[in-house]
């Protein structure tokens, strides 16, 4: 196992963080730092307990004053208002007061639902990031969106909460089910197209072990490098006011096959199909040559990402699924689509008329 630790931080005046990633042992100093003296409440999933994830990480807390543990239901069906109550209520119940620090030790859902509760206990109380999947490490866990999903729809409640720091172990990841692996592999292609030619280069050489038994040494420096991009992004525009959109590629299509197949279809899936759906809307407006489209998808296609729709859908559902989209503005559609590998566009007045004469051709 390598001995190194990377350190990422996020910039964000007072509010910056790091973001370490390696051998969560190594982080024990600082975990002691953060939680000497402090009630601290772990909250975790089933699964991440089952994996054995757990134990270890309350034995980095053993300097806290009082150590809780709230273990969640998984998944996203349990991403509700409700469970976000339950942390609060834990920590009331055993009368945690201001100073008390939560601890997200999961994937985007604790992550999502752990910031919440942390954001709104006692107007607002520290949190940790300790994520298990692969999208909490390289999206979830930094940037401090926090939230949970209502009856009418996904990430409805939330706030801006950043964490005092992020621990990513990609030895956590050997437990890891293979599609929540590739669910976090789509992000990654993500974060290479919009940012990292070098980074797609070396996801395409390495391409043989990326689905196989976590490489640590590999998934470390692909971790490390996403979170690099996710801090600089968010350093630049934490409140999605601009660039920040720029994550959200793949994301449109993405979020409305997702929505089309009532959440069947797992979101990495549905992002990777966005992507080269993106791309092959790009290359149609001439924005993105073919050569790049085929690496492009010879990329997801490698990962057993779908490269045609995993929903039946023609264009008009399409089109009116993707109405919805929080980032398309004033009744124009709002798209980020590739200039390059490494290089995207928020394209804000993609017209109506070409993205449905688009999608007629490719559904
Ligand atoms: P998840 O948290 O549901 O985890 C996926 C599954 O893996 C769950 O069953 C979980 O119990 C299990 N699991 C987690 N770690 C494990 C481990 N190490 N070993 C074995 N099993 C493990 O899903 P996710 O994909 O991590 O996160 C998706 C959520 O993240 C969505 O709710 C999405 O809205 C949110 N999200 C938030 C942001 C943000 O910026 N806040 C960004 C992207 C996604």
């Amino acid at each position: 196992m390598s001995e190194k630790i990377r350190r990422i931080k996020v910039k964000l005046g007072a509010r910056s963080y790091t973001m370490a990633v390696g051998a969560l042992a190594k982080s024990a100093g600082a975990i002691a730092k953060l939680s000497a003296g402090r009630d601290c409440l772990i909250v975790t999933d089933s699964n991440v307990a089952a994996g054995g994830h757990l134990d270890p990480v309350c034995e980095l807390f053993a300097d806290a004053s009082r150590l809780g543990v709230a273990t969640l239901k998984p998944g996203e069906k349990y991403k509700t208002f409700a469970a976000a109550e339950g942390i609060c209520s834990f920590a009331a119940h055993h009368a945690y007061d201001r100073n008390a620090l939560f601890i997200a030790l999961g994937g985007g859902v604790v992550g999502d639902l752990t910031g919440f509760a942390a954001g709104i206990y006692k107007r607002g109380v520290d949190c940790v990031q300790v994520p298990t999947t692969l999208l909490a490490m390289v999206d979830s866990s930094i940037g401090g969106k926090t939230g949970a999903d209502l009856p009418e729809g996904k990430n409805l409640i939330g706030l801006f909460h950043q964490p005092r720091a992020v621990f990513a172990d990609p030895a956590m990841l050997s437990t890891l089910p293979k599609a929540e692996l590739r669910n976090g592999l789509a992000e990654i292609i993500k974060y290479a197209v919009i940012r990292d030619r070098g980074l797609f280069d070396l996801l395409w050489e390495r391409r043989t072990c990326l689905l196989k038994r976590p490489d640590f040494e590999l998934y470390s420096q692909l971790i490390a490098r996403c979170g690099e991009i996710k801090a600089q992004v968010v350093s630049a525009d934490e409140a999605e006011h601009g660039e920040r959109a720029i994550l959200n590629f793949g994301h449109s299509f993405g979020h409305a096959v997702e929505h089309l197949s009532a959440f069947r279809i797992r979101h990495g899936a549905a992002v990777g199909y966005g992507m080269a759906l993106a791309g092959r809307l790009a290359r149609r407006m001439g924005m993105f040559d073919s050569a790049s489209l085929v690496e492009l998808q010879a990329l997801l296609d490698y990962v057993n990402l779908p490269l045609e729709s995993p929903v039946e859908a023609d264009a008009s559902i399409m089109l009116e699924a993707m109405r919805g989209d929080k980032k398309n503005y004033a009744g124009k559609f709002r798209l980020v689509l590739p200039e390059r590998i490494g290089s995207v566009k928020i394209v804000g007045d993609v017209p109506e008329k070409e993205l449905e004469a688009f999608l007629r051709d490719e559904l």
